[in-house]
């Protein structure tokens, strides 16, 4: 697939793939970005689909939550909403969130 300009297409096919990568292992965002060769907001916009397509089967999309590297919180409101900046000490060195299928 080398037809980069047609990103979006197939997003069932995107979702999929990126169900599958989460069965055989827990990633972030920008791993499965990198490992599926898609755009990062590509990623985040199929997550909240993948959560629901999966959750018709057996499984639930768990996310662990977001961490501030310089204060430590972890609260916040919209964990797959790429917070931007940290509520608690305003740092903008947010970890992504992990995402594991279950
Ligand atoms: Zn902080």
């Amino acid at each position: 697939m080398s037809n980069g300009d047609s990103e979006g297409v197939d997003e069932e096919t995107t979702r999929r793939r990126i169900a599958d990568h989460l069965r055989d292992e827990d990633a972030t965002p920008s791993e499965l970005a990198e490992a599926l060769d898609l755009h990062l907001r590509s990623v985040y916009a199929s997550l909240s689909h993948v959560s629901r397509s999966v959750e018709a089967g057996d499984e639930r999309l768990l996310v662990v939550p977001p961490e501030c590297s310089n204060c430590g919180f972890s609260g916040f409101d919209d964990p797959l909403g790429r917070p931007s900046r940290c509520p608690s000490c305003k740092s903008e060195r947010i970890e992504e969130p992990v995402l594991r299928l279950d």
